[in-house]
């Protein structure tokens, strides 16, 4: 490992690409369209998606009007690329001149896409709430419009969203699928999408025609733990700035709560929860150096400190404290947080290197 003066965030798009064929390989009879909202993860959108279309993604999903335009000016290919926001009053010449896709939501949004297409047909997609009580028209809903839909819509995709996909021993993923069944043959024309990416894992039943993988892509398993199939996409170093020796009974840090239980040699980090290391995860979650597991004693805005037992150790020396070593599911259970979280906080201050890109 080259020794740096900065934390380093490598985003490894051949892992990337891994993953997405381990997905696609769990739902061979359903294209695998990547999600790629809040900047790919927070690992750069651009850069997934175009490494993925060259691994043959031809659909994406992002969230937000903003982020569809800046894909579809740096995708460079003729991806369909679908907003999750929907059709959100005067967005229409917007989402028609970047050719996107809304996911439309609700009956309002219905309409307000329904009079834009009056003069100018737009393709949509339209989310039913299955049980998840976030968005989507409610099934009856959906039933009324499905024989007096506008005329200038054409629905493209029939969607939900699983709201417990990660515990498969949870009823309501199958109470769901079942309101899911019951709507999607209203829209005979549409292609069904139904699950991320753990409901992908639940089983053929819950993939048919389109599956939503994001954060499997990026490495976090679809259970909440690790996965062994995936491999790390993110991998978050930072340089050691100081060595010091602390004595048991010491306190570390701010505050009276971080005792240092045997003499240890402690390993300053220039990192923080400014770069998006969750401050919540101190004393819970470990970094990796020297070729084993460090505890993480504390986080602080600017610097974070491990303990490194007897381990060599000098300024300059690169610590691990994502990636292969680091599973992102165990940062995120020390974290009480999702996976998901975890990787959109970092890399703002971070360098960035990508490895693989197309
Ligand atoms: C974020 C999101 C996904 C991807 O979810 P993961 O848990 O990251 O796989 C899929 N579909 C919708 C509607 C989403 O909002």
């Amino acid at each position: 490992m080259p020794a740096s003066s900065s934390a380093r965030l490598t985003i490894d798009l051949d892992a990337l690409a891994h993953n997405f064929a381990v997905l696609r390989a769990l739902a061979p009879g359903a294209e695998s369209a990547p999600v790629v909202k809040a900047d790919g993860y927070g690992l750069g959108a651009v850069q997934v998606a175009r490494r993925l279309w060259a691994e043959g993604a031809r659909a994406f999903f992002v969230a937000r009007l903003s982020e569809g335009e800046a894909l579809r000016a740096g995708l460079g290919h003729p991806a369909t690329i679908y907003v999750l926001d929907g059709f959100t009053a005067g967005t229409g010449p917007r989402l028609a001149a970047a050719d996107l896709t809304p996911v439309l939501s609700s009956l309002a949004q219905v309409d307000a896409a329904g009079a834009f297409a009056a003069g100018e047909p737009l393709g949509v997609a339209l989310q039913v709430d299955t049980g998840m009580n976030r968005q989507g028209l409610t099934p009856a809903e959906a039933r009324a419009l499905a024989g007096a839909t506008p005329s200038g819509l054409k629905v493209e995709v029939i969607m939900s969203h699983l709201g417990s996909a990660t515990d498969p021993a949870d009823p309501r993923s199958a109470a769901q699928l079942a309101a899911f069944a019951a709507v999607r043959p209203l829209f005979p024309q549409a292609r069904a999408s139904f699950a991320a990416s753990a409901g992908m894992a639940l089983g053929a039943g819950y993939q048919f025609d389109m599956v939503r993988p994001g954060i499997s892509l990026y490495g976090g398993g679809p259970e909440e733990r690790p996965d062994p199939r995936l491999r790390a996409v993110a991998t978050f170093e930072a340089p050691i700035l100081y060595v010091r020796d602390v004595a048991a009974g010491q306190m570390i840090g701010y505050g009276s709560s971080n005792m240092i239980e045997r003499d240890s040699r402690v390993a300053v980090l220039a990192a923080g929860y400014a770069d998006g290391l969750i401050r919540a995860a101190m004393g819970a979650s470990y970094a990796w150096f020297a070729g084993a597991r460090r505890r993480v004693v504390i986080v602080t805005m600017d610097l974070i400190a491990i303990e490194i037992g007897e381990a060599e150790a000098n300024p300059g020396d690169m610590v691990e404290l994502l990636g292969a070593n680091v599973l992102l599911d165990d940062l995120a259970a020390a974290a009480g947080t999702v996976a998901h979280e975890c990787l959109v906080r970092l890399g703002g201050r971070a360098e960035r290197v990508y490895l693989g890109e197309r």
